[in-house]
């Protein structure tokens, strides 16, 4: 088993671990994965110090913000898939479907009742943390959360980075061999301990069997009290197979083009992964060695005269570089803003230059000024903006260089900036199956200046603030295909 860094491990419940309880509790929210995981890891760890068993809960809640059929069958394709997976594998795997709003209340305690010591993630994704601190005040004993969601354990950091550039140049300074530590890619393959005894009579309130029915298909998901207008997107199906399916054919077929065709929405050679980061479907670690292991990289091919930039630091192909500075600076430092920034996701979190100059220009006239409902049906008179949320609203995602301009054109059609940011967040997390995470926050912070810097000429709308007109966009962008794609907003069902 490899080593877990300490710096991942936060005592959450510093209490003693209770040696007569009946088994040891994963309860897994955040990383919902069976490889590469360090909670899962640190749980078996501690099964197997004590002799007693694995039991592994994983819940989904039906009463989270923006929750909607979209998100909880994403979640139950991966419940269905690991279900399968540890049938016969002897590990206790207790899927559960909240079927009723509030349902959820007591459950995890009843189940820590009988716990050596509970196991959980530590994720900085939405109110993650939030829910375990709440759901630790029932418990007495040891309770641990494991943070397995980044490459760099935020606790190492020691302060908000302002630019993705002095991130990047932190993070290639703690060098190539640090990023590449991981967790073991199969931690469950030695498991010998045997099931957990449950009592299942005990867990009758929770409605574990209509769960069941779900899960086997018996009960239809829409039948449940959630929003089921933000349907579930066929073409994404969860869980962890599906992940590494699209991660495999990303390597094999866009990797070598996604420099030069990323930004293009009618080649589209994004990896499509942020969904499975975002569930916890696939890990950042199995991303970056499958993609070091494609490329036959090994650690002195690091060219340290590109220590801070963008590309050639690791020594890779051109697209590869891209892609893991991406992965790498882009996306850990939504994570550092999440862990160590408290007006991160708020207003506040613009920066003080950025919030001026958009509040300078708030009396500026708008070309247009659309209601949320507006937006959210697709309905501007901005062509390419409907595209980009007919797409949002059919398939859960906007492709990636059209997201900054989705985002743009919000600012410049509302009547007020911090207005603007609250809509986005909005209709982003609603639609999304990346969204509620902190990538949702530094992407559209970034739409109003975080993580940027001021650009002239001062527009009026925008002031500093960089800016992107639809002139721009459709003359430096291939997009006839996708535009005659997503022209109607079919594929989405009738409210
Ligand atoms: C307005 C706006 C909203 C956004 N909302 C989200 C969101 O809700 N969830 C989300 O994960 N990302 C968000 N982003 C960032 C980015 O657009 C997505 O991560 C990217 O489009 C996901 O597509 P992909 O998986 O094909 O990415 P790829 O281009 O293949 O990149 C690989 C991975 O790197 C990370 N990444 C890529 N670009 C960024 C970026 N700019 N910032 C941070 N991480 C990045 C993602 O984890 C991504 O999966 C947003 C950006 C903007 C401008």
């Amino acid at each position: 088993m490899s080593r877990i860094p300490a710096e991942r491990v936060r005592q959450v419940r510093s209490g003693p671990v209770r040696h007569e309880g009946s088994y040891v509790l994963y309860w897994m929210i955040g990383s919902r994965r069976l490889n590469h995981n360090y909670a899962l890891q640190r749980a078996l760890r501690w099964s197997r110090q004590l002799g007693k068993p694995l039991l592994i809960f994983e819940p989904i809640s039906i009463g989270f913000a923006w929750s909607s059929e979209r998100f909880v069958s994403f979640a139950v394709d991966g419940m269905r898939e690991k279900r399968r997976r540890l049938e016969n594998s002897g590990v206790s795997y207790l899927p559960w479907i909240e079927t009723k709003r509030n349902l959820s209340r007591g459950l995890l305690s009843r189940l820590a009742a009988k716990a050596c010591c509970v196991v959980t993630d530590d994720s900085c994704v939405f109110d993650l943390r939030g829910l375990v601190e709440r759901a630790s005040l029932h418990f007495t004993g040891r309770f641990e959360a494991v943070e397995s969601d980044t490459l760099i354990p935020t606790a190492e950091q020691d302060r908000i980075f302002k630019t993705a550039a002095s991130f990047r140049r932190w993070i290639h300074r703690r060098g190539a061999a640090a990023l590449c530590e991981g967790p073991d890619a199969s931690p469950l393959t030695s498991y010998s301990l045997g099931p957990a005894a449950v009592d299942r009579a005990a867990l009758e309130p929770w409605a574990f069997r209509k769960s069941d029915a779900i899960l086997d298909g018996r009960i239809p998901l829409d039948s449940l009290a959630i929003d089921t207008w933000v349907s579930p997107c066929v073409e994404t199906p969860g869980g962890s197979l599906a992940a590494e399916e699209r991660l495999q054919s990303f390597i094999g077929g866009s990797l070598n083009r996604y420099s030069r065709g990323k930004n293009h929405p009618d080649v589209d050679h994004g990896s499509r992964l942020a969904p499975y980061l975002h569930w916890g479907f696939i890990s950042p670690h199995a991303v970056l060695k499958a993609v070091l292991q494609h490329e036959d990289w090994s650690p002195d091919r690091v060219n340290p005269e590109r220590l801070a930039r963008r590309e050639g630091w690791w020594g890779l192909s051109p697209g590869a570089e891209s892609f893991l500075d991406q992965l790498v600076t882009w996306r850990e430092l939504g994570w550092n803003g999440a862990r160590h920034d408290p007006d991160f996701g708020s207003w506040a979190g613009i920066p003080q230059w950025a919030r001026s100059t958009l509040e300078h220009h708030v009396k500026d006239e708008r070309e247009a000024l659309y209601s949320c409902g507006v937006l959210e049906e697709a309905k501007t008179d901005d062509p390419i903006w409907n595209a980009a949320q007919t797409q949002l609203r059919r398939t859960g995602r906007v492709h990636s260089y059209l997201r900054m301009y989705w985002g743009k054109r919000v600012l410049s059609w509302t009547s007020d900036p911090e207005v603007a940011f609250d809509t986005l967040i909005h209709i982003n997390n609603k639609f999304s199956l990346d969204g509620r995470d902190p990538n949702s926050t530094t992407g559209i912070s970034w739409i109003f200046g975080r993580y940027d810097r001021a650009w002239g000429p001062e527009r009026p709308v925008f002031g500093k603030v960089r800016f992107m007109s639809a002139a721009n966009t459709r003359r430096k962008l291939r997009l006839n295909a996708y535009l005659e794609q997503y022209t109607s907003p079919h594929g989405v069902r009738a409210s």
